[in-house]
């Protein structure tokens, strides 16, 4: 269909573009994260001020790290590399970094005592840009409402294992739920609407699929399902 084509030529050209100027982005960023990194443990900055803006730095540091881990993978292989993780214990070791993305609470409630087979930087990937809208979308209510909510939840269900992420932010209407797998669609300024395609594309590789519920005002439900690749008997 012409629709199919569009999407393809659009994947094409962002596969193309993004793989030179996200190669030489890279090496900089890398070093800036490394100078940062001593600076911050030489502990030499006397001010509070001085070390919150050092802070500041390596959090934008990182921000930009995460869109260039988006842009790579629209144009590297598509070749995952598998290693058996426990879901739970995995999710609460993002947590510090999820919540480093904004002031948005985010909350775990996770009960899923099975083991998946993942790559868990691409795992990763999803679940940074699942949290990141859901906490744009509390991000962009009016202000007054009631307090903001991200939530992962997990669960085991027989052979596959469930992750959900919710938010009580702005909610979609019909047009954007129509469209937010397209690449490059976008309802933010500077949004590169990448992050679904590629939450989708990733969970698919993983044998999962991925399934959105929304009501405009009202939030936000994303869930992952993904095989299990066996019980969790060790908490450890
Ligand atoms: P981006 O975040 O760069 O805009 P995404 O692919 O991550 O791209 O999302 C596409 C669009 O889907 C967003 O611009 C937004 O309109 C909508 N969207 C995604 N997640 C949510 C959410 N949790 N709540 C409300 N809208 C969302
Ligand atoms: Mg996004």
């Amino acid at each position: 269909t012409r629709e199919e084509l569009t999407r393809s030529e659009r994947l094409a050209a962002i596969g193309q573009l993004t793989a030179t100027v996200s190669h030489e982005l890279r090496n900089p960023l890398g070093t800036l994260t490394t100078s940062v990194a001593v600076l911050q443990r030489a502990g030499t900055l006397a001010g509070e001020r001085e070390r919150g803006e050092l802070d500041r730095i390596q959090r934008n540091v990182r921000r930009c790290v995460r869109i260039i881990e988006d842009l790579l993978e629209f144009s590297r292989r598509p070749d995952v590399s598998m290693v058996p993780l426990a879901l739970d214990a995995w999710i609460t070791e993002q947590a510090s970094d999820l919540r480093a993305l904004s002031s948005v609470e985010l909350a775990l409630d996770l009960d899923c005592d099975r083991i998946i087979e993942a790559d868990g930087e691409r795992l990763r990937q999803v679940l940074v840009n699942l949290v990141q809208n859901a906490m744009q979308a509390v991000l962009e209510r009016p202000a007054g409402s009631p307090p903001g909510r991200v939530a992962i939840v997990t669960a085991a269900e027989g052979e596959r294992v469930r992750i959900t992420v919710t938010d009580n932010g702005v909610g979609m209407d019909d047009e954007v739920r129509r469209r937010l797998f397209e690449p490059l669609f976008s309802t933010k300024p500077f949004g590169l609407g990448l992050g679904l395609a590629l939450v989708k594309r990733i969970t698919e590789r993983h044998g999962g699929s991925v399934s959105i519920s929304s009501e405009p005002g009202r939030g936000t439900r994303v869930d992952i399902t993904l095989p299990a690749a066996g019980e969790h008997a060790d908490a450890a």
